[in-house]
């Protein structure tokens, strides 16, 4: 047997292995089917050359592109108590956290960073999807919570990006009880007026639509986000109705009135900075970057404007 494995498996492993690295070396678009190189796809910010499709973009990334030079500060978040009601369905809630944090301790569905947009000091909030599907237990409701209250506190804008498949069932009503507890970290906000920006991503559902997720001062979304409490599957199978296209999707709440703007997440940073700016700064104040990209804006207002203009002629 020594002769097979220490001679006929380090040849086949060699000659399999390249085959792997190459294979690693591109990620399909789940969206368009298209096979796309790893570092386009990083510099891109995870968004799909052929189709557009935004792709998952996990919170330390996130963070990083916003950031002015990808300089920030981690917040310490208080910690909560692990599994309090001792759950177990087809596994124990309390392995269920242990592989999620994969060795760090403190870690759940929220990451709250301070740092500089475009100039100005501001506090950002990301919800994690990767664990446990960014559902919102007692920790990311204390996180929510003290985010907030360090944003009112250093008297800083509050930015949230959700993503979440809702309530922790695994903390049964305590879960639910995170979404008036949010509702008064927010309450915080508002009463040191400070704006508080919203940013929805694929995808938002269930307690965190019904909490604060819908309360946004502005309620910006990253393209074909599925947002809703309900998935769309759950409310056919009850009206027994056949959903238009698109419903509970960005695009589609923009239309009705639910979302003011949707921004693809390559221009988010700037159109963030603006918004602070224009909440918090004087015109006169306004940082060069933010004046430098409201020019552009309008350039390109004016612009398509002509053209609808031209094209109305010809009707
Ligand atoms: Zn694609």
């Amino acid at each position: 047997m020594s002769w097979l494995t220490n001679f006929v498996r380090p040849k086949i492993r060699a000659l399999v292995r390249p085959k792997r690295i190459r294979e690693s070396l591109w990620e399909k678009c789940p969206e368009c089917d298209q096979m796309i190189f790893h570092r386009e796809l990083d510099e891109r910010m995870k968004v799909c050359p052929h189709c557009e499709h935004h792709m998952f973009f996990n919170p330390e990334e996130r963070l990083s592109h916003l950031f002015d030079d990808s300089e920030y500060e981690t917040l310490i978040l208080p910690s909560a108590v692990s599994d309090p009601l001792k759950f177990k369905d087809r596994k124990r809630y309390a392995d269920r956290l242990k592989d999620a944090r994969s060795g760090n301790t403190d870690k759940d569905a929220i990451i709250a960073a301070y740092g500089k947009l475009c100039g100005n000091p501001c506090v950002v909030c990301v919800l994690d999807f990767a664990f446990m599907a960014g559902s919102m237990g007692v920790a990311v409701g204390s996180g929510f919570l003290s985010a907030a209250n360090v944003a009112a506190d250093r008297r800083a804008p509050f930015v949230v990006f959700t993503a979440s498949g809702g309530a922790r069932m695994q903390e049964g009503a305590l879960s639910l009880m995170q979404m008036p507890r949010t509702i008064v970290g927010l309450t915080a906000v508002k009463e040191a007026g400070l704006p508080y920006i919203v940013v929805l991503t694929n995808p938002t559902t269930g307690g965190v639509t019904a909490s604060f997720a819908m309360l946004g001062d502005v309620t910006l979304a990253e393209p074909g986000a599925l947002v809703g409490f309900a998935g769309p599957r759950v409310i056919e199978d009850t009206i027994r109705e056949r959903l238009p296209d698109g419903f509970q999707r960005s695009e589609y709440l923009e239309d009705h009135g639910m979302v003011d703007r949707v921004i693809p997440r390559t221009r988010l940073r700037q159109e963030l900075g603006v918004l602070i700016d224009l909440f918090v700064n004087k015109e006169l104040n306004m940082s060069e970057g933010s004046l430098a990209f409201r020019e552009e804006l309008r350039e390109t207002q004016a612009a398509s404007r002509l053209v609808d203009d031209e094209s109305s002629i010809g009707n």
